[in-house]
């Protein structure tokens, strides 16, 4: 790709997407998406020559930074051996993904399925779950996204359900702690995780026991807010499941793989589940991939019975083989341990000074280098900058504060009321901190709209 400012490559470009590509989440006439001619590391570039530093690792999912070479290698190495085979075949690259992924995530999760990304990978957990334990129903939390296809969508608890909600998939939602807008109006950590593990449990007392398959949370709630958990929840959230003999779901397609300072935001609490979904930062995205890390319980399930689903790219052989060469690279040059001190030594500090400065910030929250500021108008009401899933004339404030990142060069992920700081693993202190200091600019734009 071009690193050389080319405008007339970018307009031809630009203009084949506007008449051909139909974009996602998007009402297609109202959108002007930016034409872009490279990446590395923690930047990218468009055809004008203007450089962006991603804090958004685009959706959450360049873990190991743009174009890493051992990554790009091993793509082409594999696609000079093998492009494709189909799953019901054992084949080198995925075996050894299976092998390391099973050595990397908690417990007994010894088993992998492969999907191609992670509502596929939510798709069969719950197909998993209900297979597993004969029953029907499942839980799931408000503000959480676990992806775009039927299951998924319906257990996504956010406005994105609610146009494809057909009423009918089973899902019952419930209230997972958020201290700063408390379900429970509670006061104090400790509060609101006893009371939140109470509604859980009177959810599934109310439900019926025997009609709940899984609950599935995300570990730390990525796209709804980066919600981190308070201590103790998780581990109740455990003992629930095997009080009643429901399948603990954890879908880590966000959180995992590096991204909170840890290889899973499970092992912050030492909690395994039954079954664990991934994607995103398992391959930093370079070829499509996710899965499901299954339990020796439920996997024994399958052992004589035959799993009834399948994916014809399951296991692909370049997502596989860029899944080896990420993980292997971030454990060779210890990208997990530069998110965790990133987050504790720079992101962390940096972005709650940004909150002393900036009335417009609320909260900051998060850990690694997945971090959420949460903007209001009023920080004592709490008020949200723009209203819940506010669009158009309503969400103008979001509007102007993205587009004075992006003007300066910063570019971050922007969901509703909130920025999130979700640079790669890779990030650099010198980037990380030139990134707070051009969000420290951009911010008096959104003070601007507070009381
Ligand atoms: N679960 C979580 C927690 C996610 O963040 C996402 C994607 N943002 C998904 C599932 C869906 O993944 P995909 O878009 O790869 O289908």
């Amino acid at each position: 790709m071009s690193t050389l400012p080319d405008p007339a490559l970018g307009a031809a470009v630009k203009a084949a997407d506007r008449a051909h590509v139909f974009h996602s989440w998007s009402a297609q006439g109202l959108i002007d998406p930016l034409a872009v001619a490279g990446a590395e590391g923690s930047y990218f570039w468009d055809f004008e020559g203007n450089r962006y530093l991603d804090f958004s690792s685009q959706l959450v999912n360049t873990n190991i930074g743009h174009q890493h070479p051992r990554v790009v290698a091993a793509i082409q190495e594999q696609a000079a051996r093998l492009c494709t085979f189909a799953p019901g075949f054992a084949v080198e690259p995925r075996s050894e993904a299976a092998r390391l992924i099973a050595g990397r995530t908690p417990g007994d999760l010894n088993r992998i399925f492969f999907t191609n990304g992670g509502a596929e990978a939510v798709e069969n957990a719950v197909r998993m779950a209900r297979l597993h334990t004969g029953r029907p129903k499942v839980l799931s939390a408000y503000r959480s996204y676990h992806g775009a296809t039927a299951a998924a969508i319906h257990l996504t608890g956010d406005p994105r359900r609610w146009p494809n909600d057909s009423g009918a998939a089973g899902v019952v939602h419930f209230w997972a702690p958020f201290l700063y807008r408390s379900p429970f109006h509670a006061e104090t950590e400790e509060q609101e995780c006893e009371r939140a593990l109470r509604h859980l449990e009177d959810t599934v007392v109310f439900e019926g026991p025997a009609t709940v398959a899984a609950i599935v949370l995300e570990t730390v709630p990525g796209t709804a807010g980066i919600m981190v958990p308070p201590d103790g929840y998780l581990a109740g959230v455990r003992e629930i499941c095997d009080r009643y003999g429901i399948v603990f779901v954890l879908d880590e397609v966000m959180a995992g793989f590096g991204r909170t300072g840890r290889w899973f935001a499970a092992d912050h609490w030492g909690v395994v589940p039954d079954l664990m979904t991934f994607a995103k930062g398992v391959n930093s995205g370079y070829v499509p991939l996710g899965g499901v890390a299954i339990s020796d319980e439920i996997a024994a399930t399958f052992e004589k019975r035959p799993y009834p689903g399948g994916l014809t790219y399951s296991g692909h052989p370049l997502a596989c083989a860029s899944a080896v060469a990420t993980i292997t690279t971030m454990a060779e040059e210890g990208i997990v341990e530069n998110a965790a001190r990133i987050g504790a030594d720079v992101l962390g500090p940096g972005l709650r000074e940004l909150a002393e400065r900036h009335p417009a910030v609320g909260e900051v929250r998060g850990l690694g280098v997945f971090w959420a500021l949460e903007l209001v108008r009023d920080r004592t009401t709490r008020e949200p900058l723009v209203p819940y899933n506010a669009a158009g004339e309503d969400n103008a404030p979001m509007a102007a504060l993205a587009a004075a990142c992006r003007a300066a060069g910063l570019w971050p992920f922007v969901n509703m009321n909130r920025i999130h700081v979700v640079p790669p693993c890779t990030v650099t202190d010198s980037e990380a901190k030139d990134g707070l200091a051009l969000l420290d600019e951009a911010l008096t734009v959104a003070d601007r709209h507070t009381a």
